[in-house]
Protein backbone atom coordinates (compact mmCIF):
# COMPACT_ATOMS: atom_id res chain seq x y z
CA UNK A 1 0.00 0.00 0.00
CA UNK A 2 0.93 3.55 -1.00
CA UNK A 3 2.27 5.22 1.79
CA UNK A 4 0.10 8.29 2.57
CA UNK A 5 1.26 11.48 4.09
CA UNK A 6 -1.59 12.50 6.29
CA UNK A 7 -1.76 9.12 8.00
CA UNK A 8 1.69 9.85 8.64
CA UNK A 9 1.33 13.62 9.76
CA UNK A 10 -1.35 12.37 12.02
CA UNK A 11 0.14 9.79 13.41
CA UNK A 12 3.31 11.74 14.45
CA UNK A 13 0.82 14.38 16.07
CA UNK A 14 -1.03 10.98 17.84
CA UNK A 15 2.30 9.76 19.34
CA UNK A 16 3.24 13.00 20.79
CA UNK A 17 -0.63 13.81 22.17
CA UNK A 18 0.28 10.35 24.46
CA UNK A 19 3.03 10.91 25.64
CA UNK A 20 1.78 14.71 26.64
CA UNK A 21 -1.47 13.31 27.72
CA UNK A 22 -3.63 16.28 25.73
CA UNK A 23 -7.08 15.56 26.32
CA UNK A 24 -9.81 14.76 23.05
CA UNK A 25 -10.83 17.76 21.92
CA UNK A 26 -7.25 19.40 21.99
CA UNK A 27 -6.17 16.32 19.94
CA UNK A 28 -8.97 16.48 17.37
CA UNK A 29 -8.58 20.80 17.30
CA UNK A 30 -5.32 19.71 16.37
CA UNK A 31 -5.75 17.17 13.64
CA UNK A 32 -8.16 19.58 12.18
CA UNK A 33 -7.60 21.36 8.91
CA UNK A 34 -8.89 25.05 9.40
CA UNK A 35 -9.58 25.10 5.77
CA UNK A 36 -8.92 24.05 2.51
CA UNK A 37 -9.25 25.80 -1.16
CA UNK A 38 -9.15 23.72 -3.88
CA UNK A 39 -10.32 23.69 -7.62
CA UNK A 40 -9.03 23.24 -11.02
CA UNK A 41 -6.60 25.41 -13.04
CA UNK A 42 -7.64 25.77 -16.66
CA UNK A 43 -4.17 27.05 -18.85
CA UNK A 44 -4.59 27.79 -22.29
CA UNK A 45 -1.81 25.93 -24.16
CA UNK A 46 0.59 27.42 -26.72
CA UNK A 47 -1.17 24.90 -29.42
CA UNK A 48 -4.50 27.10 -28.68
CA UNK A 49 -5.92 23.86 -26.85
CA UNK A 50 -6.83 24.32 -22.75
CA UNK A 51 -5.84 21.55 -19.84
CA UNK A 52 -7.17 21.64 -16.14
CA UNK A 53 -4.81 20.85 -13.36
CA UNK A 54 -6.26 20.27 -10.04
CA UNK A 55 -5.09 22.67 -7.03
CA UNK A 56 -4.99 23.19 -3.30
CA UNK A 57 -4.43 25.47 -0.44
CA UNK A 58 -3.93 23.40 2.53
CA UNK A 59 -4.10 26.08 6.43
CA UNK A 60 -3.69 23.86 8.90
CA UNK A 61 -3.60 26.01 12.11
CA UNK A 62 -3.42 29.77 12.50
CA UNK A 63 -3.35 30.03 16.40
CA UNK A 64 0.65 31.45 16.34
CA UNK A 65 0.44 34.12 13.74
CA UNK A 66 -0.91 33.93 9.51
CA UNK A 67 -0.72 30.66 7.97
CA UNK A 68 3.06 30.15 6.20
CA UNK A 69 4.18 26.82 3.52
CA UNK A 70 5.41 26.48 0.13
CA UNK A 71 3.32 25.92 -3.03
CA UNK A 72 4.48 22.57 -4.73
CA UNK A 73 4.33 21.90 -8.44
CA UNK A 74 4.27 18.12 -8.93
CA UNK A 75 2.48 15.37 -10.86
CA UNK A 76 2.14 13.25 -7.84
CA UNK A 77 1.12 16.35 -5.47
CA UNK A 78 -2.54 15.33 -3.87
CA UNK A 79 -4.85 17.03 -1.26
CA UNK A 80 -4.26 14.41 1.55
CA UNK A 81 -0.20 15.30 0.85
CA UNK A 82 -0.80 19.27 0.96
CA UNK A 83 -2.58 18.74 3.88
CA UNK A 84 0.01 16.85 5.56
CA UNK A 85 2.59 19.41 4.41
CA UNK A 86 0.97 22.56 5.91
CA UNK A 87 0.67 20.41 9.42
CA UNK A 88 4.08 20.10 9.26
CA UNK A 89 4.25 23.70 8.48
CA UNK A 90 2.47 24.46 11.60
CA UNK A 91 5.29 22.27 14.16
CA UNK A 92 7.82 23.92 11.67
CA UNK A 93 7.14 27.54 12.31
CA UNK A 94 6.52 26.83 15.98
CA UNK A 95 10.11 24.68 17.03
CA UNK A 96 12.14 27.51 15.26
CA UNK A 97 9.90 30.58 16.95
CA UNK A 98 8.68 32.50 14.36
CA UNK A 99 5.10 34.31 14.47
CA UNK A 100 3.41 32.03 11.63
CA UNK A 101 1.15 29.02 11.66
CA UNK A 102 1.23 26.17 8.63
CA UNK A 103 0.06 26.08 5.15
CA UNK A 104 0.87 24.50 2.00
CA UNK A 105 -0.31 24.76 -1.41
CA UNK A 106 0.38 22.16 -4.65
CA UNK A 107 -0.71 21.49 -7.87
CA UNK A 108 -1.10 18.05 -9.82
CA UNK A 109 1.60 19.06 -12.63
CA UNK A 110 4.98 18.05 -14.57
CA UNK A 111 6.08 21.53 -14.58
CA UNK A 112 8.43 19.83 -16.86
CA UNK A 113 5.87 19.29 -19.49
CA UNK A 114 4.90 23.20 -19.60
CA UNK A 115 6.69 26.07 -21.72
CA UNK A 116 7.40 29.26 -19.91
CA UNK A 117 4.83 31.15 -21.19
CA UNK A 118 2.06 27.70 -20.08
CA UNK A 119 4.35 28.03 -16.48
CA UNK A 120 3.55 31.80 -16.12
CA UNK A 121 -0.22 31.28 -17.06
CA UNK A 122 -0.65 28.87 -14.72
CA UNK A 123 1.13 30.13 -11.91
CA UNK A 124 -0.94 33.18 -12.32
CA UNK A 125 -4.16 31.01 -12.23
CA UNK A 126 -3.17 29.57 -9.25
CA UNK A 127 -3.21 32.67 -7.29
CA UNK A 128 -6.54 33.35 -8.84
CA UNK A 129 -7.75 30.41 -7.01
CA UNK A 130 -6.22 31.07 -3.78
CA UNK A 131 -6.35 35.15 -3.98
CA UNK A 132 -9.10 35.61 -1.43
CA UNK A 133 -7.04 33.23 1.34
CA UNK A 134 -3.77 34.15 0.91
CA UNK A 135 -2.28 38.10 2.31
CA UNK A 136 0.60 39.41 4.34
CA UNK A 137 -1.39 38.93 7.27
CA UNK A 138 -3.44 35.80 6.58
CA UNK A 139 -1.55 33.56 4.81
CA UNK A 140 1.92 33.77 2.73
CA UNK A 141 3.28 31.28 0.55
CA UNK A 142 6.67 30.89 -0.41
CA UNK A 143 8.49 27.81 -3.14
CA UNK A 144 8.98 24.33 -2.94
CA UNK A 145 9.22 21.43 -5.34
CA UNK A 146 9.70 22.94 -8.74
CA UNK A 147 8.84 26.45 -7.68
CA UNK A 148 11.06 28.91 -7.27
CA UNK A 149 11.81 32.82 -7.16
CA UNK A 150 10.76 33.67 -11.08
CA UNK A 151 7.10 31.66 -10.28
CA UNK A 152 6.94 33.96 -6.72
CA UNK A 153 7.41 37.01 -8.89
CA UNK A 154 4.48 36.16 -11.59
CA UNK A 155 2.66 35.77 -8.62
CA UNK A 156 3.00 38.10 -6.58
CA UNK A 157 2.44 40.36 -9.61
CA UNK A 158 -1.19 37.99 -10.01
CA UNK A 159 -1.91 38.84 -6.13
CA UNK A 160 -1.23 42.74 -6.65
CA UNK A 161 -3.20 43.26 -9.42
CA UNK A 162 -6.32 41.01 -8.19
CA UNK A 163 -6.03 43.40 -4.71
CA UNK A 164 -5.36 46.56 -6.73
CA UNK A 165 -2.28 47.51 -4.40
CA UNK A 166 1.24 46.67 -3.44
CA UNK A 167 1.65 43.90 -0.72
CA UNK A 168 4.84 42.41 -1.14
CA UNK A 169 4.77 40.65 2.24
CA UNK A 170 2.13 38.34 0.48
CA UNK A 171 4.53 36.09 -0.78
CA UNK A 172 8.13 35.18 0.30
CA UNK A 173 10.86 33.54 -1.84
CA UNK A 174 10.54 36.63 -4.47
CA UNK A 175 13.32 37.58 -6.93
CA UNK A 176 15.62 40.68 -5.00
CA UNK A 177 13.70 43.18 -7.67
CA UNK A 178 10.42 42.75 -6.12
CA UNK A 179 11.08 42.72 -2.48
CA UNK A 180 12.95 38.89 -2.09
CA UNK A 181 15.51 39.12 1.04
CA UNK A 182 19.29 38.06 0.15
CA UNK A 183 19.94 34.49 0.84
CA UNK A 184 16.76 32.65 0.44
CA UNK A 185 17.48 30.82 -1.84
CA UNK A 186 19.84 28.44 -0.41
CA UNK A 187 18.54 29.66 2.89
CA UNK A 188 16.96 25.67 3.64
CA UNK A 189 20.54 24.27 3.26
CA UNK A 190 22.16 26.75 4.99
CA UNK A 191 20.01 26.30 7.74
CA UNK A 192 20.54 22.70 7.60
CA UNK A 193 24.32 22.98 8.03
CA UNK A 194 24.11 24.66 11.04
CA UNK A 195 21.80 22.01 12.22
CA UNK A 196 23.88 19.66 11.52
CA UNK A 197 27.12 21.21 13.05
CA UNK A 198 25.58 21.29 16.64
CA UNK A 199 24.38 17.86 15.62
CA UNK A 200 27.76 16.54 15.01
CA UNK A 201 29.34 18.36 17.89
CA UNK A 202 26.95 16.28 20.38
CA UNK A 203 28.22 13.14 18.95
CA UNK A 204 31.42 14.56 20.05
CA UNK A 205 33.07 14.27 16.14
CA UNK A 206 35.09 16.22 14.09
CA UNK A 207 33.68 17.28 10.54
CA UNK A 208 36.64 16.19 8.71
CA UNK A 209 35.72 12.29 10.11
CA UNK A 210 32.28 12.64 9.00
CA UNK A 211 30.72 11.15 6.11
CA UNK A 212 27.70 12.41 4.40
CA UNK A 213 25.08 10.54 1.30
CA UNK A 214 22.76 13.33 0.40
CA UNK A 215 19.43 12.06 -1.29
CA UNK A 216 18.13 14.70 -3.93
CA UNK A 217 20.20 17.75 -5.80
CA UNK A 218 17.70 20.81 -6.29
CA UNK A 219 17.20 23.48 -4.62
CA UNK A 220 17.87 22.25 -0.96
CA UNK A 221 19.99 19.11 -1.71
CA UNK A 222 22.46 21.10 -3.55
CA UNK A 223 23.00 23.73 -1.32
CA UNK A 224 22.92 22.07 1.66
CA UNK A 225 25.89 19.61 0.17
CA UNK A 226 27.84 22.75 -0.77
CA UNK A 227 27.62 24.14 2.43
CA UNK A 228 28.52 21.41 4.57
CA UNK A 229 31.47 20.50 1.64
CA UNK A 230 32.80 23.49 2.37
CA UNK A 231 32.85 23.63 5.95
CA UNK A 232 34.89 20.77 5.91
CA UNK A 233 32.94 17.37 5.92
CA UNK A 234 33.07 14.83 3.18
CA UNK A 235 29.86 14.69 0.95
CA UNK A 236 30.87 11.05 -0.82
CA UNK A 237 27.28 10.99 -2.48
CA UNK A 238 24.80 13.29 -4.02
CA UNK A 239 21.77 11.78 -6.31
CA UNK A 240 18.94 13.11 -8.08
CA UNK A 241 15.88 11.05 -9.45
CA UNK A 242 18.10 9.00 -12.29
CA UNK A 243 21.48 8.66 -10.29
CA UNK A 244 23.73 8.23 -7.17
CA UNK A 245 27.00 10.67 -8.14
CA UNK A 246 29.46 8.16 -5.55
CA UNK A 247 33.28 8.90 -4.61
CA UNK A 248 34.07 7.32 -1.24
CA UNK A 249 37.37 9.99 -1.07
CA UNK A 250 34.47 12.46 -1.23
CA UNK A 251 33.50 14.39 -3.87
CA UNK A 252 34.38 17.49 -5.20
CA UNK A 253 30.76 19.35 -4.63
CA UNK A 254 31.40 22.99 -6.09
CA UNK A 255 32.15 20.97 -9.23
CA UNK A 256 29.26 18.72 -9.24
CA UNK A 257 27.33 21.86 -8.65
CA UNK A 258 28.51 23.42 -11.31
CA UNK A 259 28.11 20.37 -13.79
CA UNK A 260 24.54 19.59 -12.84
CA UNK A 261 23.47 23.18 -13.19
CA UNK A 262 24.90 22.88 -17.23
CA UNK A 263 23.89 19.89 -18.11
CA UNK A 264 20.89 18.56 -15.95
CA UNK A 265 22.55 15.23 -15.34
CA UNK A 266 25.62 13.43 -13.07
CA UNK A 267 26.21 11.84 -16.43
CA UNK A 268 29.87 12.59 -17.64
CA UNK A 269 31.00 14.15 -13.98
CA UNK A 270 34.91 12.57 -13.98
CA UNK A 271 35.20 13.19 -10.09
CA UNK A 272 32.81 10.48 -8.97
CA UNK A 273 31.27 7.12 -10.26
CA UNK A 274 27.85 6.44 -11.03
CA UNK A 275 25.44 4.05 -8.99
CA UNK A 276 21.17 3.96 -9.19
CA UNK A 277 19.51 6.51 -8.32
CA UNK A 278 18.30 4.54 -5.04
CA UNK A 279 21.63 3.30 -4.13
CA UNK A 280 22.52 6.61 -2.06
CA UNK A 281 19.86 4.72 0.40
CA UNK A 282 21.99 2.22 1.58
CA UNK A 283 25.77 3.80 1.63
CA UNK A 284 27.27 3.12 4.74
CA UNK A 285 27.91 6.45 5.81
CA UNK A 286 27.72 8.73 8.91
CA UNK A 287 25.04 10.99 7.93
CA UNK A 288 22.40 10.19 5.21
CA UNK A 289 20.31 12.94 4.39
CA UNK A 290 16.80 12.52 1.97
CA UNK A 291 16.58 15.96 0.45
CA UNK A 292 13.89 14.78 -2.55
CA UNK A 293 10.50 13.88 -1.46
CA UNK A 294 8.29 12.10 1.24
CA UNK A 295 8.28 8.51 1.91
CA UNK A 296 11.90 7.72 0.97
CA UNK A 297 12.80 5.53 3.90
CA UNK A 298 9.59 3.15 4.99
CA UNK A 299 9.17 -0.14 5.89
CA UNK A 300 9.32 -1.79 2.39
CA UNK A 301 13.24 -0.34 2.07
CA UNK A 302 14.12 0.04 5.47
CA UNK A 303 16.71 -3.00 6.01
CA UNK A 304 18.83 -1.51 3.50
CA UNK A 305 19.83 1.64 5.53
CA UNK A 306 23.07 1.10 6.83
CA UNK A 307 23.83 4.92 8.09
CA UNK A 308 24.82 5.71 11.55
CA UNK A 309 22.26 9.06 10.99
CA UNK A 310 19.46 10.34 9.43
CA UNK A 311 18.91 14.48 8.79
CA UNK A 312 15.65 14.62 7.37
CA UNK A 313 15.72 17.62 4.72
CA UNK A 314 13.06 16.75 2.64
CA UNK A 315 9.46 16.94 4.30
CA UNK A 316 8.28 13.45 5.50
CA UNK A 317 11.23 11.39 4.03
CA UNK A 318 10.87 8.83 6.90
CA UNK A 319 8.03 7.18 7.65
CA UNK A 320 6.64 5.99 11.20
CA UNK A 321 6.73 2.67 10.93
CA UNK A 322 10.17 2.59 8.78
CA UNK A 323 11.35 5.76 11.99
CA UNK A 324 10.49 2.93 14.93
CA UNK A 325 12.28 -0.13 12.94
CA UNK A 326 15.39 2.67 13.17
CA UNK A 327 15.30 3.64 16.60
CA UNK A 328 15.40 -0.01 17.27
CA UNK A 329 18.61 0.35 15.80
CA UNK A 330 19.77 3.52 17.54
CA UNK A 331 19.99 5.41 14.53
CA UNK A 332 19.13 8.88 15.68
CA UNK A 333 16.93 10.72 13.52
CA UNK A 334 17.20 14.71 13.15
CA UNK A 335 13.80 15.40 12.24
CA UNK A 336 12.39 17.73 8.86
CA UNK A 337 10.00 20.13 11.19
CA UNK A 338 13.75 20.98 12.74
CA UNK A 339 16.47 20.34 10.29
CA UNK A 340 14.89 22.16 7.29
CA UNK A 341 13.31 25.36 9.02
CA UNK A 342 16.00 27.19 7.54
CA UNK A 343 13.79 28.74 4.58
CA UNK A 344 10.88 29.23 6.16
CA UNK A 345 13.25 31.42 8.97
CA UNK A 346 14.32 33.75 5.95
CA UNK A 347 11.07 33.48 4.66
CA UNK A 348 10.51 35.35 8.00
CA UNK A 349 13.01 37.71 7.56
CA UNK A 350 11.97 38.35 4.13
CA UNK A 351 8.80 39.52 5.55
CA UNK A 352 9.83 41.48 8.33
CA UNK A 353 11.92 43.11 5.78
CA UNK A 354 8.42 43.72 3.45
CA UNK A 355 6.40 45.07 6.00
CA UNK A 356 9.51 47.46 7.35
CA UNK A 357 10.30 48.40 3.61
CA UNK A 358 14.30 47.58 4.91
CA UNK A 359 16.49 45.67 3.53
CA UNK A 360 19.32 44.14 5.08
CA UNK A 361 22.61 42.27 4.40
CA UNK A 362 23.44 38.72 3.47
CA UNK A 363 25.84 38.73 6.57
CA UNK A 364 23.24 39.68 9.02
CA UNK A 365 20.78 37.26 7.63
CA UNK A 366 23.04 34.22 7.73
CA UNK A 367 24.01 35.37 11.33
CA UNK A 368 20.31 35.70 12.65
CA UNK A 369 19.57 32.51 10.34
CA UNK A 370 22.48 30.70 12.97
CA UNK A 371 21.28 32.36 15.79
CA UNK A 372 17.90 31.01 15.33
CA UNK A 373 18.93 27.57 14.40
CA UNK A 374 21.33 27.41 16.99
CA UNK A 375 18.78 28.00 19.27
CA UNK A 376 15.78 25.50 18.13
CA UNK A 377 18.16 22.72 18.09
CA UNK A 378 19.88 23.52 21.59
CA UNK A 379 15.86 23.53 22.43
CA UNK A 380 15.54 20.22 21.09
CA UNK A 381 18.07 18.35 21.94
CA UNK A 382 17.69 19.55 25.97
CA UNK A 383 14.04 18.12 25.51
CA UNK A 384 14.77 15.18 23.91
CA UNK A 385 17.60 14.56 27.06
CA UNK A 386 14.63 15.63 29.66
CA UNK A 387 12.60 13.27 27.82
CA UNK A 388 15.13 10.62 28.01
CA UNK A 389 15.54 10.58 31.61
CA UNK A 390 11.68 8.62 31.79
CA UNK A 391 11.93 6.74 28.57
CA UNK A 392 15.03 5.15 26.61
CA UNK A 393 12.69 5.05 23.54
CA UNK A 394 12.43 9.11 23.08
CA UNK A 395 13.39 10.13 19.66
CA UNK A 396 14.07 13.80 17.90
CA UNK A 397 11.10 13.96 16.42
CA UNK A 398 9.09 13.65 20.03
CA UNK A 399 11.31 16.27 21.36
CA UNK A 400 10.61 18.68 18.75
CA UNK A 401 7.09 17.71 18.17
CA UNK A 402 6.56 18.72 22.44
CA UNK A 403 7.69 21.52 22.24
CA UNK A 404 5.95 22.40 18.80
CA UNK A 405 2.51 21.16 20.25
CA UNK A 406 2.91 22.67 23.25
CA UNK A 407 3.55 25.69 22.18
CA UNK A 408 0.71 25.80 19.71
CA UNK A 409 -2.06 24.71 22.68
CA UNK A 410 -0.69 27.58 24.86
CA UNK A 411 -1.32 30.12 21.66
CA UNK A 412 -5.07 28.33 21.23
CA UNK A 413 -5.73 28.39 25.24
CA UNK A 414 -4.38 32.22 25.35
CA UNK A 415 -7.57 32.86 22.42
CA UNK A 416 -9.75 31.23 24.69
CA UNK A 417 -10.10 28.59 21.87
CA UNK A 418 -9.58 25.34 24.27
P1 LIG B 1 13.42 20.75 -5.95
O1 LIG B 1 12.32 20.58 -6.91
O2 LIG B 1 14.34 21.92 -6.10
O3 LIG B 1 14.37 19.44 -5.97
C1 LIG B 1 13.93 18.13 -5.77
C2 LIG B 1 15.10 17.21 -6.07
O4 LIG B 1 14.75 15.88 -5.71
C3 LIG B 1 15.53 17.15 -7.53
O5 LIG B 1 16.94 17.15 -7.59
C4 LIG B 1 15.03 15.79 -8.00
O6 LIG B 1 15.82 15.24 -9.04
C5 LIG B 1 15.19 15.01 -6.74
N1 LIG B 1 14.43 13.78 -6.67
C6 LIG B 1 13.12 13.57 -6.92
N2 LIG B 1 12.83 12.27 -6.75
C7 LIG B 1 13.99 11.67 -6.40
C8 LIG B 1 14.36 10.35 -6.09
N3 LIG B 1 13.45 9.37 -6.10
N4 LIG B 1 15.65 10.09 -5.77
C9 LIG B 1 16.56 11.07 -5.74
N5 LIG B 1 16.27 12.34 -5.99
C10 LIG B 1 15.01 12.62 -6.34
O7 LIG B 1 12.79 20.72 -4.51
P2 LIG B 1 13.35 21.31 -3.14
O8 LIG B 1 12.82 22.68 -2.97
O9 LIG B 1 14.83 21.06 -3.08
O10 LIG B 1 12.60 20.39 -2.07
C11 LIG B 1 13.11 19.12 -1.67
C12 LIG B 1 12.45 18.72 -0.36
O11 LIG B 1 12.74 19.69 0.64
C13 LIG B 1 10.92 18.62 -0.39
O12 LIG B 1 10.51 17.61 0.50
C14 LIG B 1 10.49 19.97 0.11
O13 LIG B 1 9.18 19.96 0.63
C15 LIG B 1 11.52 20.20 1.18
N6 LIG B 1 11.71 21.59 1.59
C16 LIG B 1 11.93 22.58 0.69
C17 LIG B 1 12.15 23.89 1.14
C18 LIG B 1 12.50 25.01 0.21
O14 LIG B 1 12.77 26.12 0.70
N7 LIG B 1 12.56 24.82 -1.10
C19 LIG B 1 12.08 24.17 2.50
C20 LIG B 1 11.86 23.13 3.41
C21 LIG B 1 11.67 21.85 2.93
Amino acid sequence: MKNNPLENARQQLLDIAKILELDKKTIDRLLKIENLVSGEISVKLDNGKTKKFKAWRSQHNNAVGPYKGGIRFHEETTEEEVKALSMWMTWKTAIVGIPYGGGKGGVAVNPKTLSKSELQRLSRGYIRLIAKAIGSDKDIPAPDVNTNAEIMGWMLDEYEKIIGRKDPGALTGKPLELGGSRGRTEATGLGGSYVLDSFVKKLKKQKKAVSVAIQGFGNVGSYFAKFVHDSGYKVVAVSDSKNTLYNEKGLDVGKAFDYKAKNDTFKGFVGGKLLPSEAVLGLNVDILVPAALENAVSEENVSKINAKNILEMANGPVTPKAEEILANKKILIVPDVLANTGGVAVSYFEWVQNLANYYWEKEEISAKLKKLMDSAFAAVWAEYERMSKTTKKATLRQAAYSLAVQKVVKAMQARGEL
